[in-house]
């Protein structure tokens, strides 16, 4: 029998559609941050039932140990680096993502990243409001050699849920799409025209053959325990390369993506994460040839609507 007016604590917040849901289920859902040192104590005061994070509250070992009636964490999101997963499952609790709900919206970050790059948006906003009025015919001039999407070739390393994302869109803007991903040798990319859907049928390529082949690289497999992309990859791909990480920081080597930029041999990289979040290295920061969003691949009011859902659907499930 379900017990009414069971609490939930959403530590990094829920969107309103999914905290409604819940509440029409009878659970009672709490959305005030409870600092991480405090977490413990307030769990077990208020007698919470689930635990609701998404990147920024953590939830280890001896969180877990210390909340005994704690039954289930759910991370809205994908990546779940923040909890122990394995030990949260040893110990019976049900531990829970939002894998699908956001895939579309990175994928969006993706192309305005791309299409920001090729006309040189993000360096254009920098310049305009110092040098707009004074110095007008020069960055028109310093800006003049843009170039189109449209024919050039992506190379997506990690073809899942996002990557195919991205794939579609890419394909939707008339790009040429080549994938590498170990575990996805032929995949059916749906790509929404107007109102119809076109499959395009693609085969996976091996890695250096993305590298050699790609005029733009976007990375979407999971962290790995080695960076994904560094001096070596660099040295295959082509010249004036640019690249794109919205996976997770550490994926591109970031020392050896500087002396990449610096050398020429990459024209521009555009980050979404980075080693060390939330405090990336100021040599990041200030590249010239970064462009540079602070990981709100998933940030869109759609994205957090979808998570929010599904949170509330799986623990309608799950708990009653
Ligand atoms: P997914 O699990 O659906 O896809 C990952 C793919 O990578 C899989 O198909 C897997 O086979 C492939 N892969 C694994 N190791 C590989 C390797 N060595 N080489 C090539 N391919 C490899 O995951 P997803 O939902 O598409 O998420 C992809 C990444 O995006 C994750 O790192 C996730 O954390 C990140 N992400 C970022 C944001 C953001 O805000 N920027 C939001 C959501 C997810």
């Amino acid at each position: 029998m379900k017990l009414l007016n069971m609490k939930i604590l959403a530590n990094d917040g829920i969107a309103p559609i999914g905290k409604q849901q819940l509440e029409a289920a009878g659970y009672t859902v709490i959305t005030e941050t409870v600092a991480q040192n405090e977490l413990i104590n307030a769990i077990n005061n208020e007698n919470y039932v689930a635990l609701l994070v998404r990147s920024a509250t953590t939830v280890r070992k001896d969180l877990i140990d210390a909340c005994p009636n704690l039954k289930l964490i759910g991370r809205g999101g994908v990546g779940m680096d923040n909890i122990d997963v394995a030990y949260a499952k040893e110990k019976g609790l049900h531990v829970i993502n939002t894998p699908a709900s956001s895939s579309l919206s990175v994928a969006e970050l993706v192309m305005a990243h791309l299409f920001g790059a090729v006309r040189f948006l993000d360096d254009a906003n920098r310049q305009m409001p110092q040098k707009g009025n004074t110095e007008f015919n020069l960055l028109k001039k310093k800006y003049a050699k843009g170039i189109e999407l449209r024919g050039k070739t992506l190379g997506i390393i990690g073809f899942g849920r996002i990557g195919q994302a991205t794939a579609s869109y890419a394909l939707g803007c008339g790009m040429n799409v080549i994938y590498a991903d170990p575990f996805a040798e032929k995949t059916t990319v749906n790509v929404k025209v107007g109102n119809q859907n076109v499959a395009i049928n693609l085969t996976s390529s091996s890695k250096d053959e993305v590298l050699k082949n790609a005029d733009f690289i976007s990375l979407h497999v999971p962290k790995l325990e080695k960076p994904a992309i560094g001096n070596d990859e660099f040295s295959k791909m082509k010249n004036g390369v640019i690249i794109v990480n919205a996976a997770r920081g550490g994926v591109i080597n970031e020392e050896a993506l500087i002396a990449n930029l610096n050398s020429g041999k990459v024209a521009h990289a555009c980050l979404d994460v980075f080693v060390n979040e939330p405090t990336p290295g100021e040599d990041i920061l200030k590249h010239s040839k970064i462009s540079l969003t602070p990981h709100i691949g998933a940030a869109t009011l759609e994205a957090q609507d979808r998570i929010g859902e599904e949170l509330a659907s799986q623990i309608k499930e799950l708990l009653g």
